[in-house]
């Protein structure tokens, strides 16, 4: 069986671990190395990326989690989570760590402040059927990616026409919106057959 871990510090985690739940593999939170070595992927759940960094500095879990990216562990990055994937963030703290693994360059909060949170239907490849209804809270913008990367999303039309919301590079997924707030499946599901065809 699949055993697809929450990173379980701060943020969205039983969203998530729901989530999952329902894409019939087992979904176990992670807080810890220990915890860590025991799931085939995880996911990096929406929250607040300065707070995910401190405590991930307090529970030893930066190394432990770039050596498992380094070998080839899928992982998901929502929102908070995109912005833990990524090889550069501006407007980050100083002192703010991050995972990396995904060649692109994001800014948090970049939205504006009129604009905090914001709903849009974007199609996502890779995904069959209605265009995803994608929640938007205080998200990193996705400023430019590297040639690994590819982009399986953009919003269209709006102030924010092409900006890029959903990345992927290799085994490594990310979004700016959060799917696991509104029930629909299908970010998740494609997640899961990516760390099928890892697994295989
Ligand atoms: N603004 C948050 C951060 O910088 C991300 C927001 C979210 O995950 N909804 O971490």
């Amino acid at each position: 069986d699949l055993i697809i871990g929450v990173f379980a510090l701060q943020g969205d985690v039983r969203e998530h671990l729901a989530a999952l739940a329902e894409c019939d593999v087992v979904a176990r939170p992670v807080r810890r190395p220990e915890e860590l070595a025991s799931v085939h992927a995880l996911v990096i759940p929406g929250g607040e990326s300065t707070t995910m960094s401190k405590l991930v500095e307090i529970f030893g879990m930066l190394e432990p989690i770039r050596e498992r990216i380094r070998g080839g562990m899928p992982v998901y990055g929502s929102c908070a989570g995109m912005i833990m994937l990524a090889d550069h963030v501006l407007d980050g703290r100083s002192d703010q760590v991050f995972f990396g693994g995904i060649d692109m360059v994001v800014r948090r909060n970049a939205f504006g402040r009129q604009v905090d949170s914001f709903e849009a239907n974007v199609d996502l490849a890779g995904v069959e059927g209605d265009p995803f209804h994608a929640v938007f809270i205080r998200a990193p913008r996705v400023e430019s990616v590297g040639e690994g990367v590819e982009v399986l999303s953009r919003i269209s039309g709006g102030d924010a026409d092409g900006t890029i919301v959903a990345v992927r590079q290799g085994p490594l997924l990310a979004t700016a919106f959060h799917p696991e707030l509104t029930g629909d499946l299908r970010v998740h599901a494609l997640f899961v057959e990516m760390v099928r065809a890892a697994a295989r």
